[in-house]
């Protein structure tokens, strides 16, 4: 017995010729697998859309999210009209559409009704959400059409999470429960579930979104709760890229990663996978396909279990990111203050996890901490000022200089094997300038830090690295 997850992201959704793509995919593979489970994304752009209607409701806009709701109407209805779809479907599917946005409106107005300063995080999730309900009716539709079984299912039907309204977390356990329920009789049935991303359910019945790329996380639940034999995640995109080409022209798709380097890969900036989604899939040893609507004779990238003790250290991709770095130093021992800094960091920038990087120099007489820039410099003089406060005066760093910088991050195995490896790094960079590096514990990663102007030239440098072993 076979099992195969495939998710589909907007960008393979948002016009007939994308979903006939689609169509001839999920007709190929469904002579494969025993089983297919799709999940959809919302067609491209939607979310942000209803993201913005919730804003114009809390904002007591009602013109505003009309507006966005009339859009939102004659863009699904304009796509159900160009597809080849029977009288019954299409009508069948003009009322979902409507009904469905109609319960969207329904929420605005109580929003709009009730001013408040801020949208509740749970109320924002129920207007979210539609964006997925509606591309997963359509979709199913169009299986049905070309004689298979399709039936949609709401996110909230099969996911259970904790109540992070905005960001929830899945719940694997309760959510195994309700797929064993909910979905698995269908699939002895033979019908293809497609799923509406991105939404769950808390256990007392109260929708959730999973944040952003949500869907993602959604396929990776489901892949696991079914103890699927792959996940394919199909875009517009040929698989992940050796570097963004936006910044390096010659980047290329990776052919093949390990859950740990592409974790690596999505934390240090490439803005691909959900944060959530590698590690059910990794402690299943879930295999995970990317791949492309457009092209799908291309084999895309697969992230798999590999063992590093057979691999020979490779560099396998390059990010890089933007941040501000506060550092502190004096030519006495700064020991005392690196304590008081931590602590300070959870007050003055919210959560640890806003720090990317620290690097403390060997005799404690620096330290840096690296944050993204959305979290501020005025946070980061913030922290500086409150850490002052509690230190005594023989404590006070000589300097405190907070620093633009750009991070960029090689990502790939064993990197931590040989002093040469490094080496090799830093002579690809001959004499441009660093101001610290930072090697990631699991050996598939290490951290340049740099100033933001020399860092084009050091991507474009490093990059070639990709192309050879070390
Ligand atoms: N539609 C949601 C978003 O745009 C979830 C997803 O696409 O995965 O973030
Ligand atoms: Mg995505």
């Amino acid at each position: 017995m076979k099992t195969l997850v495939m998710k589909f992201g907007g960008s393979a959704l948002g016009s007939a010729a994308a979903l006939s793509q689609v169509l001839s995919i999920v007709l190929h593979e469904s002579k494969k697998w025993t089983n297919l489970i799709l999940v959809a994304s919302a067609l491209e752009g939607v979310t942000d859309m209803l993201f913005e209607a919730a804003h114009l409701a809390q904002m007591g806009s009602s013109r505003g999210y009309r507006r966005i709701a009339a859009t939102l109407r004659a863009r699904h209805l304009g796509l159900i009209e160009e597809l080849p779809l029977g009288n019954l479907e299409s009508t069948a599917l003009e009322a979902d559409v409507d009904r469905l946005l109609f319960e969207m409106l329904d929420i605005c107005q109580q929003v709009a009704s009730i001013p408040k300063e801020n949208l509740s995080p749970e109320v924002g999730d129920r207007i979210a959400g539609v964006g997925e309900r509606l591309s997963a009716r359509i979709i199913a539709a169009l299986l049905r059409q070309n004689g298979l079984r399709g039936v949609a299912i709401d996110g909230t039907d099969v996911i259970v999470t904790d109540a992070g309204f905005g960001n929830a977390k899945a719940d694997i356990d309760l959510s195994e429960q309700r797929i064993k329920t909910h979905l698995v009789p269908m699939l002895s049935r033979n019908i293809v579930p497609v799923v509406a991303g991105y939404i769950g359910v808390t256990p007392d019945g109260r929708p959730t979104t999973m944040g952003r790329g949500g869907s993602d996380y959604t396929a990776a639940t489901l892949s696991v709760c079914l103890n699927a034999n792959e996940l394919w995640m199909w875009s517009d995109v040929d698989g992940l890229m050796s570097a963004d080409p936006d910044e390096v022209p010659d980047a290329r798709v990776i052919d093949e990663l390990s859950y740990v380097e592409v974790a690596e890969l999505a934390y240090f900036g490439a803005r691909i996978l959900h944060a959530r989604m590698i590690q059910p899939l990794e402690d299943k040893r879930i295999p995970l396909r990317i791949r492309n609507v457009y092209r799908p004779q291309q084999p895309g990238t697969l992230v798999r279990h590999i063992d590093n003790a057979i691999e020979a250290s490779r560099i396998k991709a390059i990010t890089s990111i933007h941040g501000l770095a506060l550092l502190a130093s004096r030519s006495g021992d700064l020991h005392g203050i690196i304590g008081k800094i931590q602590d300070e960091l959870v007050l003055a920038l919210g959560t640890p996890a806003d720090v990317m990087i620290t690097a403390q120099s060997s005799g404690h007489s620096m330290v840096c901490f690296v944050i993204p820039p959305h979290v501020g410099l005025g946070s980061l003089e913030s922290l500086r000022h409150s850490v002052q406060s509690r230190l005594h005066e023989s404590e006070v760093p000589e300097s405190w200089t907070t620093h633009v910088v750009s991070v960029a991050t090689l990502i790939g195995v064993n990197l931590n094997h040989s002093s040469l490896t490094l080496a090799h790094i830093l002579e690809q960079l001959g004499d441009l300038q660093l101001l610290g590096l930072a090697q990631g514990p699991s050996g598939c990663s290490v951290s340049l830090i740099m100033h933001p102007a020399t860092a084009h030239e050091a991507l474009g440098l490093l990059h070639q690295l990709t192309l050879r072993h070390l």
